[in-house]
């Protein structure tokens, strides 16, 4: 079995280093033997998508938004709305969550329009929604408790067909008002959750690997791991929350 995994953006979309979350995916394929690859696809890098299973996006501050539009438009937006119709396995975070949606409008009314893979548009307030938080996963996104921390200013509303990743539990979220958090669409994975996602929260990790496994092989089980370390630093974070 092989992963082809493609980091998209990873020259303006890596905050907090997201980009962990790439290397927590890597490290547990491998410690399961499983084979995978990781492709960086910057600003003005023509490759296409497809052949790949997962697509990672992070998060980028407004400014690194607008200055992706045009390279977004190029193209890649009709790409990256196949890939997610056709099954592909994203996880996308805060400023590339917003960015799969049909647009941002900054606190200062500056429009970003994205690309509407996923039916959701956020609008920036004034007030930044900080700090460390927790959700519930909906069961259909595997129902585990997910600690994470976010910063965003923009406040992200979805569409009325369009699942929540998860249930806030303490936090933002989404808007900080209707509760939720988070997208799941077909094998997408939206999130304001930042960082170290993956490494704190190992069942996300591997539901997330299973789903692009599953749709390249049919079936996938996954080993178990030795997580202790992992949920040492999860449940003291929750416990904190
Ligand atoms: N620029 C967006 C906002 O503040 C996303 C920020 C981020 O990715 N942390 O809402």
């Amino acid at each position: 079995m092989e992963l082809k995994i493609c980091h998209m953006y990873p020259d303006v979309l890596n905050l907090y280093g997201d980009r962990g979350n790439v290397i927590c995916m890597l490290k547990r394929l491998e410690w399961r033997g499983i084979e995978a690859s990781v492709t960086k696809l910057p600003i003005g890098d023509s490759r296409s998508l497809a052949g790949f299973d997962l697509v990672f996006i992070g998060g980028g501050q407004d400014f690194e938004q607008q200055v992706l539009l045009s390279d977004l438009h190029r193209g890649k937006d009709r790409e990256i709305r196949a890939a997610v119709e056709d099954g592909v396995t994203f996880l996308a975070i805060c400023g590339g969550y917003q960015m799969l949606g049909s647009y941002y409008e900054t606190f200062d009314g500056k429009r970003c329009d994205f690309i509407g893979a996923l039916d959701l548009y956020t609008k920036g307030s004034v007030k930044r929604m900080i700090g460390n938080y927790k959700f519930q996963c909906s069961p259909s996104a595997g129902g585990s408790i997910v600690v994470g921390f976010e910063n965003h200013s923009g406040k992200t509303w979805l569409g009325s067909g369009l699942e929540p990743l998860g249930k806030l539990l303490s936090g933002y979220g989404n808007n900080g008002e209707d509760g939720s958090e988070g997208a799941h669409y077909k094998n997408v994975f939206g999130t304001y959750s930042h960082g170290p996602l993956l490494p704190k929260n190992p069942e996300l990790c591997d539901l997330i690997l299973k789903t692009a496994l599953e749709r390249k092989y049919g079936s996938a089980e996954l080993p178990p791991l030795d997580d202790s370390f992992e949920l040492l630093a999860h449940d003291e974070m929750c416990a904190k929350l």
